[in-house]
């Protein structure tokens, strides 16, 4: 498998060997008929594994019934996910757009909107999208600098570092971003104490605390939204991903104590809140539930552990279904190889092997999982 596939789309993408057509569960098929265990999931979207019924059926019983009607008019199904989503927050409002992206871009309106304050404080190594506003508050500089000047006011700290944390802080700083495990960025979980210290300073500031929650919500990492494990509970918050378990949909949740800045004109998105996205958004809600919640952090302890044995591996750090790998060496090569084996997975920076599978993934797919990788470290 050496050869790449030409194709008529724009290069935004490195070159790709490989052309899935179908999808089963935690397994993938290739255009030749072979079959991949996928430890991607569509880099942490397909939360319930591949074509789960569920979704799957309320997607199909809503293209039966309605599929766009614009944000003129109200549907059941972005109603009925906007009142989950508010019931798993406890007191929130929505606003439904159509990727991670969007949802970050909401954020910084919104932000701005309830603060009159232009600056926001992200973090070194943080990812919240390719758009332009997102990209500003991406702590990335090789992914902003062909695209300066961006939005103005962004200050980066280092992650888990309290005193660059304060040393960012500013009177103009009307929100503090935070992803609770940098996904992108070298899958770095944030400890509490960082976190507690976030919240005090965007209180100090008179800013917001948002998290983006768009790789990590939804039950990725344990509990359904990560922030529950950290002991701070934020006034925005930012999905994407896992929520349509692969339709494509964003969400900015509002806390209620925070309600009040977006009026009518706004802000807006032509798709946003898709009756069929939402659809299956709802039954991806009920569909994570507390037994699945809790086979994601035993799976998610076993995936870790597993990782550690790995040759050539530095340091493992995760939770639940997002785990990475820090490798002495490039992990690209690492990912290549997999690939090869018959095991879809991600890298994370540079050095950082990323494994984010279905949360429905089963344990004998976790161990052939690990034992593909074995066999590709160890050569
Ligand atoms: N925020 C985080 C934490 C992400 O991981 C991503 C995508 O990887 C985004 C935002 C951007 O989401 P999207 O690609 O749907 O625009």
């Amino acid at each position: 498998m050496s050869t790449t596939l030409e194709s008529a789309l724009l290069p935004t993408y490195p070159p790709t060997r490989v052309t899935f057509v179908e999808g089963d569960g935690a397994w993938l098929t290739d255009d030749t008929g072979r079959r991949y265990l996928d430890f991607a999931g569509g880099i942490a979207v397909v939360a319930l594994g591949h074509r789960h019924p569920a979704p799957l059926a309320a997607a199909h019983a809503q293209l039966d019934k309605l599929w766009h009607a614009s944000n003129l008019f109200g549907t059941e199904p972005a109603r009925a996910l906007a009142q989950r989503l508010s019931d798993r927050f406890g007191g929130a409002q929505a606003f439904f757009c159509n990727s991670g992206a969007e949802a970050n871009e909401a954020a910084l309106k919104y932000a701005r909107k309830a603060t009159g304050k232009p600056g926001v404080i992200a973090l070194e190594q943080g990812f919240h999208g390719r758009t332009t506003g997102a990209l500003a508050v991406t702590g990335q500089p090789s992914k902003r600098a062909a695209f300066e000047p961006l939005l103005p006011g962004a200050r980066f700290a280092q992650p888990n570092d309290v005193e660059s944390l304060c040393a960012a802080a500013s009177d103009d700083v009307g929100l503090v971003l935070l992803e609770p495990v940098l996904g992108e960025g070298g899958v770095i979980p944030l400890e509490p104490a960082f976190v507690a210290a976030a919240a005090a300073l965007a209180e100090e500031l008179g800013a917001l605390l948002a998290f983006d929650e768009v790789q990590t919500g939804v039950g990725r990492t344990g509990t359904f939204f990560a922030f529950e494990q950290l002991g701070v509970r934020p006034q925005l918050v930012t999905l994407a991903k896992a929520l349509a378990n692969g339709l494509p949909i964003g969400c900015l949740l509002v806390a209620d104590e925070a309600a009040g800045a977006f009026i009518p004109g706004d802000h807006g998105s032509t798709f946003g809140g898709n009756p069929v996205a939402c659809a299956a958004a709802v039954a991806v809600c009920d569909a994570v539930d507390d037994e699945l919640l809790a086979q994601v952090r035993a799976n998610g302890e076993r995936l870790l552990n597993g990782l550690a044995e790995l040759p050539g591996v530095v340091d493992t750090r995760g939770l639940g279904h997002l785990v990475g790998a820090e490798l002495s060496g490039p992990a690209q090569p690492v990912v290549d190889a997999a690939l090869d084996a018959g095991l879809v997975c991600l890298t994370s920076g540079a050095n950082v092997l990323r494994l984010a599978p279905p949360l429905v993934v089963e344990t004998p797919e976790i161990d052939r999982a690990l034992e593909i990788l074995m066999e590709v470290a160890s050569r």
